[in-house]
Parts: structure tokens; sequence; C-alpha cells
């Protein structure tokens, strides 16, 4: 039984079209018993989210709320030019981010296109997780995306939300499989996150730890069932690993 004590891909009322403040998200946090909070609101490209100026202040945030660690993130856009859609100046302001391919802001390229602008995305030292890489809309590449992953030092994420929205997911459990047997065979880790929108979806993981276990995953592998392992991950200096 998998205890995850951390959820790192969750959007508040900055990112437009989610609905909890950030502290009724950290209530439900510390409500579900998680220890740790990634806030990661959307990074311009997505209509209505945040200003990238509200990064700048993110410091007035308390460490801990309601007993809940809070990270400080943002979900940022892969361009069609392999190009996050922060600027460096505010990624540095983060504790993470991840990086993941929006429709709102991106254009469909093939396989190899999306596969190499996503790629280019995850060599930046501030990325250190990849959302949703599960929808052939714009599909991927998983062999190369998980080397990626080993090399860059990115964990990949089963978006628990991907499985509530099949029709906007496409194919996206037999991507999963797909990605989750050559993370084991890479040793590759993943995270599993709830994306959540809204405090009543903070923690909620149930659908993809049922896929994780269905597909006989090492669990061992899973970063988010330890807070210090978390922090270990991204306290990773890229500066001399990625920077060639
Ligand atoms: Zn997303
Ligand atoms: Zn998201």
């Amino acid at each position: 039984m998998m205890n995850i004590v951390a959820d790192l891909h969750t959007h508040t009322i900055a990112s437009g079209h989610a609905y909890g403040t950030i502290r009724e998200m950290a209530l439900a946090a510390s409500e579900r018993k998680l220890s740790m909070l990634g806030l990661t609101e959307h990074a311009p490209g997505i209509p209505g989210t945040a200003d990238p100026f509200y990064y700048i202040n993110l410091k007035a945030i308390p460490r801990f709320l309601y007993g809940v660690k809070i990270l400080k993130g943002s979900e940022v856009n892969v361009l069609n030019d392999g190009s996050l859609s922060l600027s460096r100046k505010y990624l540095d302001m983060l504790d993470y981010a991840i990086a993941g391919i929006h429709v709102q802001c991106y254009k469909d390229r093939g396989i190899d296109g999306n596969t190499d602008c996503l790629i280019s995305c995850m060599r930046d030292e501030r990325v250190y997780f990849v959302s949703h890489p599960d929808d052939d809309h714009t599909p991927l590449d998983y062999v190369r995306l998980v080397k990626a992953a080993k090399e860059y030092h990115v964990a990949l994420e089963v978006n628990n939300s991907s499985f509530m929205k099949p029709e906007k997911r496409l194919n996206c459990r037999e991507n999963y499989r797909k990605m989750l047997a050559l993370c084991m065979e890479h040793r590759v880790p993943v995270i599993i996150s709830s994306d959540a929108h809204d405090p009543s979806q903070v923690g909620q993981f149930g659908m993809a730890e049922d896929f994780i276990r269905e597909c006989g995953f090492d669990t061992g592998l899973v970063l988010n069932t330890d807070a210090d392992k978390i922090e270990e991950f991204i306290r990773f200096s890229h500066r001399e690993d990625k920077q060639t």
C-alpha cells in the first residue's frame, strides 16, 4: 500500500479556471494528512492565468500552513519552439517548475517534434517534473522521453485527473502503461499528482494509484511517498549536470 504524502501539482484561483484559495487548498491537504502541497499555477499561455509578476512575491506565503509544507512552483507551458512560457527571472524564484504541453498554446508537431520540444524544456535546471505526458492529441516517443528524464533529473507524472477525462487525454492508459514499463526499466522516478483545480480534489490519487498497482509498477520509484526524497530531488543542482 502506497502512502502518498505530497501533492505536487495543484492550482488555486490564481490560475483563472481553478477555484480554491491557497489556504483552502492547504487546509484540504492537512485534512487529507498530506505533509506537503505544491502550488503550481499555470504560466502565461493559458487564458486568464496569473501575470508572471505573481511569482515575484511568492515569498509572502508562509512555508507552513495548517502544518503542511508549501512548495512554490509553476506549471509552465512547453511552446512550439521548444522554450518554456515563463522567463528565467521568474523560473529562478520557484522551488520547481513542471513542464507540460497544453493545446491552448501548443500546436501538435507530431511524435518526434513534440518529443523534441518537451525534452528541450526538460533540460532547464528548474524543471524537475513533466505534467501529464499521456495525451495522443500531442503524442510522445516514450523511449526518448524516459531516457531524457533519466539524463536531466526529471520525474514523470501520473496525473490522476487524466483518468477522469479520457476524451481529453487521448489513450492515456495505454500511454502510461508504456511509460511506466520504461520507467521501471531505466529506474526513472514518477510522481502521482491530483492536478487539483478545487480544494475537493487535493490529495485525490485513487485512480492513478489503482492504475500503478494494476501495472505492477515498482512503488519504490514513486517519489512523493517520502517528503525527504522530494526535498532531496528538488535540491539537486543542475548547474553542473545540465548546463553543458
Ligand atoms: Zn496541465
Ligand atoms: Zn495542472
